[in-house]
């Protein structure tokens, strides 16, 4: 049997933990042959929730689950982590000013990247899912200097999971026919899914669509605006949904990308596409052999542009922001 691989989940007893973990232990996050070791790390007074989630996780008997730890210390909780999912973060909340979130997220942030530069496995791979997801991430590098860079990444998948549906109910083309979707820059509001490049059963997706009108009015609000259009339907904020990205982000990255495709992630910048370097900002990438590479050459027309510049520019001044209360 191989060595059961260390997977390491923040937030743990959270809506987002809850979804992710059983999926996790169950196989669906490294494969069917991975057996898998869970580290929870949660705040002291969710530790007690995070006990009962591990209860049914133990209730569900699965076969390649060789044990679940529970801890509030996150130099426990990283220990010898080859997968780390940092999921519990600090939400904003009514009259929260950004500058407070991201000190309150500096807090959570940088003791956990630093916990991972000190006791995760080398082979670490870093997914945040928290929000501010990209900055976040940001911290979490910095604070972890013998960790290679490209490790920490930030979540865009569930961006382009939901672009993905939006452009199959808009053509009428099943999902597995669109290839080559894109989300560019922050996980915010002011992200970028750019169907320019996107095909559909090999034709170019935007010549499909051929309604600008659409593209700059409908599709990319609802994609960016999506969690909150679920908040006021649901009556509470995506869970599963996040979750499965999750999932998808990090089997994505293990397993590779199909032969011609490639997916959405947030990775540090080497300035591709004139981002500036060490910006955590999402961009196509393909996968292979648990590396991922960003896809280059790709033209970009001025609807682009403007877009991925202006998410780009809300990241330069989040890492400022940052910068400024000295967690870079
Ligand atoms: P959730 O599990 O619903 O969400 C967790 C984080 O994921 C939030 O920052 C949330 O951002 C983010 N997120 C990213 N993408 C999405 C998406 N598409 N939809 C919804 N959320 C998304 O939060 P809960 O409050 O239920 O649980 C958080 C848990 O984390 C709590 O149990 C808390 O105790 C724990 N926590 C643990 C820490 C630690 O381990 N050290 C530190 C801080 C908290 P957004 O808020 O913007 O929706």
């Amino acid at each position: 049997p191989r060595t059961p691989v260390t997977v390491t989940v923040t937030g743990a007893a959270g809506q987002i933990g809850y979804a992710l973990l059983f999926r996790i232990a169950s196989g669906q996050l490294l494969g069917p042959d991975t057996p898998v070791r869970l580290k929870l790390l949660e705040i002291t007074p969710a530790l007690k929730a995070a006990e009962g989630t591990a209860m049914e996780i133990d209730d569900c008997a699965f076969p390649l689950l060789t044990g679940i730890d529970i801890s509030d210390d996150p130099n426990v909780a990283f220990d010898g982590a080859n997968v780390a999912l940092l999921v519990g973060a600090r939400p904003r909340t009514k009259g929260m000013e950004r500058g407070d979130l991201l000190e309150a997220n500096g807090g959570i942030f940088k003791p956990q990247g630093r916990a991972i530069n000190d006791h995760a496995a080398d082979d670490i791979k870093v997914l945040v899912v928290g929000n501010p997801a990209n900055t976040n991430a940001l911290i979490a590098r910095a604070a972890a200097p013998d960790v290679p860079a490209e490790r920490f990444t930030a979540m865009t998948r569930l961006d382009h999971n939901r672009a993905l549906t939006q452009l199959s109910k808009k053509t009428g083309a099943p999902l597995s026919d669109i290839t080559r979707l894109t989300i560019w820059g922050n996980h915010s509001a002011t992200q970028y899914p750019d169907i320019f490049h996107a095909e559909i059963a090999g034709k170019n997706a935007a010549e499909v669509v051929n309604d600008e009108t659409w593209l700059a009015e409908e599709f990319i609000p609802t994609v960016a605006k999506r969690g909150a259009a679920v908040i006021e339907v649901r009556g509470a904020s995506s869970a599963a949904s996040a979750a499965n990205a999750a999932i998808d982000h990090v089997h994505t990255w293990v397993n590779g990308t199909p032969e011609g495709d490639w997916t959405s992630m947030a990775v540090p910048s080497d300035g591709s596409y004139g981002v500036p370097e060490g910006l955590i900002s999402s961009f196509p990438v393909t996968t292979e052999d648990g590396a991922y590479e960003i896809v280059q050459g790709l033209e970009l027309n001025a609807f682009s542009r403007t877009r991925i510049d202006a998410s780009v520019a809300e990241l330069a001044e989040e890492r400022e922001a940052v910068r400024g209360l000295g967690l870079l």
